[in-house]
């Protein structure tokens, strides 16, 4: 049987994980995955086409009514090794995320952590997989609602978190009893097929997960589309979401989609300089900008906006930039177009008044010659319709507007088409229960960081997705529910 990459021309040569086997792509085409701290090419997977997709499609659809029949307890006790080995594997998986994302080393060894967690909280959902019995109108019938799997689930992940994406889909999903088609992003393919390659060691049954490699436009649309899929799954851009809702619209295919945000950070008058200091740092700064829930964007109240911005501003310019491997605070971006995505962003932000307190360039310099590096940035802007204030940054970057009191900020925070997360800092309890109705924002976080828990529910609303994942709502979206009427007259 084929290895999982072979060694061409000095660098690794993946292949896709079908049906329990290492498999070579029928496009004999293939993607460079390049370092972005470093622009080295660290390896190569197979640019998947449409036969790929299929191949995959139909290995999951063969292996899931056996994997459905078996316990879910089986099932969730393989998920629970899974993670084990992965855990044991913590540091060199760490090592992949940061050579093909460039997130800082103890960020990376977090987000394997969290990959563990979540086929770890999936597998202990097994003995709760509870059901409704309820009476019958008509004597002598009963009336039971059954959760059961969908069957084939399509995971399309983005490259931020490319291993705790893949497992924050697949424990649910497997734990459900549906079987998996995983595409990582096209830049960060290899977290993933090593994960697979764990999972290979166990007695997870051939089908059962399957990873394969390729763009969104080709092996991506190529899974949408097909028609064995009954659900499809993807944390991405909102263009990728909208497309995909188009493609899956003639099938009625089921969409959980967790798409990008912009999120607000209020500062009212009555809070904590110093913590909203540092969950403002914190929030913005964390994997160089790259997270949906991040800090995109904040309103801070006139009367304590000189005292947070010197000291917001002294805090970023502390932080320190650097090689990834090492204990830094802020990594290079993930690619060349994103590097120069958040550039224009800054300049035209620039060129319509925003005044830049510190950062707003390139880094290119001595060990910068090389990657994608930019500075962290913080700038005061005045009008919330500019395109730093209206669009997602994704990058170290955060704009700052002066409010002249809370219900401003709110109203401001508002004023977007996303929807996923929003920052309040107050000590105001009274303000504190408002925010629930009026901010439209999916998850909110008050008096502290961003970072969400594995047992809650992250979740967009408006641009930001339909769906959610996470928790006992997270998983509830892997089943189907049927309703059984047992007349036993
Ligand atoms: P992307 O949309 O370019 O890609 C996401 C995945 O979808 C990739 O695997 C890609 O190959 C695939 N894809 C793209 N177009 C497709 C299509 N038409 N058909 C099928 N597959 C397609 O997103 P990205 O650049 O990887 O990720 C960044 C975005 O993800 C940001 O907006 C960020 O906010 C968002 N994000 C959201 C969450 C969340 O939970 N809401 C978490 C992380 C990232």
């Amino acid at each position: 049987m084929p290895a999982m990459k072979e060694l061409v021309k000095g660098t690794d040569r993946y292949r896709h994980y079908i049906n329990g086997e290492w498999v070579d792509s029928t496009v004999k085409e293939w993607i460079d995955v390049e370092n972005p701290a470093t622009q080295a090419i660290i390896a190569s997977v197979p640019r998947g086409g449409e036969d790929d997709a299929d191949r995959a499609l139909v290995a999951a659809r063969a292996a899931q009514p056996a994997w459905e029949a078996l316990p879910p307890a089986t099932r969730g006790q393989l998920l629970k090794d899974l993670a084990r080995l992965i855990l044991e594997n913590r540091e060199r998986l760490a090592r992949i995320v940061v050579a093909e994302q460039g997130k800082p080393i103890q960020e990376a060894r977090g987000e394997i952590e969290g990959a563990a967690l979540y086929l770890t909280y999936a597998a202990e959902e097994a003995r709760r997989i509870t059901g409704d019995i309820i009476p019958s109108d008509m004597p002598d019938e009963q009336i039971w609602i059954q959760r059961v799997a969908h069957g084939v689930v399509i995971a399309l992940t983005a490259w931020n978190y490319p291993a705790a994406l893949m497992c924050r889909k697949m424990g649910p999903a497997l734990l459900a009893g549906n079987t998996i088609v995983i595409k990582s992003h096209e830049g960060t393919p290899i977290s993933a097929l090593e994960i697979a390659q764990l999972s290979s060691q166990l007695d997870f049954p051939p089908g059962v997960i399957n990873v394969v490699s390729g763009t969104g436009e080709g092996i991506g649309a190529a899974l949408v589309r097909h028609p064995i899929p009954r659900l499809i799954t993807l944390t991405g851009s909102v263009r990728a979401g909208k497309e995909i809702f188009r493609a899956a619209a003639d099938d009625l295919k089921l969409l959980r989609l967790e798409l990008g945000g912009k999120a607000p950070f209020v500062v009212a008058e009555d809070a904590d300089i110093g913590a909203a200091v540092r969950a403002a740092v914190l929030s913005r700064f964390e994997n160089c900008g790259q997270i949906c829930i991040c800090n995109e964007r904040m309103y801070v109240h006139r009367r304590v906006a000189e005292e947070f911005l010197d000291k917001f501003t002294r805090a970023v310019k502390a932080l320190k930039v650097g090689d990834p491997t090492t204990m830094v605070d802020v990594g290079p971006k993930f690619s060349g177009m994103e590097l120069d995505k958040v550039e224009r962003m800054v300049d035209a932000a620039r060129a319509a008044g925003a005044e830049v307190l510190t950062g707003g360039r390139r880094l290119t310099d001595g060990e910068f010659a090389r990657g994608h590096w930019y500075e962290p940035t913080v700038m005061t802007v005045a009008d919330n319709q500019m395109r730093i204030m209206q669009e997602e940054v994704f990058g170290p970057v955060v704009p700052v507007m002066t409010v002249g009191d809370f219900d401003e900020g709110l109203r401001l925070a508002n004023e977007s088409n996303y929807g996923l997360s929003a920052y309040v800092f107050t000590k105001d309890m009274r303000r504190v229960m408002r925010l629930v109705r009026e901010l439209k924002f999916g998850e909110i976080y008050v008096n502290r960081p961003g970072g969400d828990a594995v047992h809650a529910y992250h979740a967009g609303i408006r641009d930001s997705g339909i769906g959610g994942e996470d928790g006992k709502y997270g998983l509830d979206a892997y089943f189907q529910k049927k309703t059984v009427y047992v007349n036993y007259a």
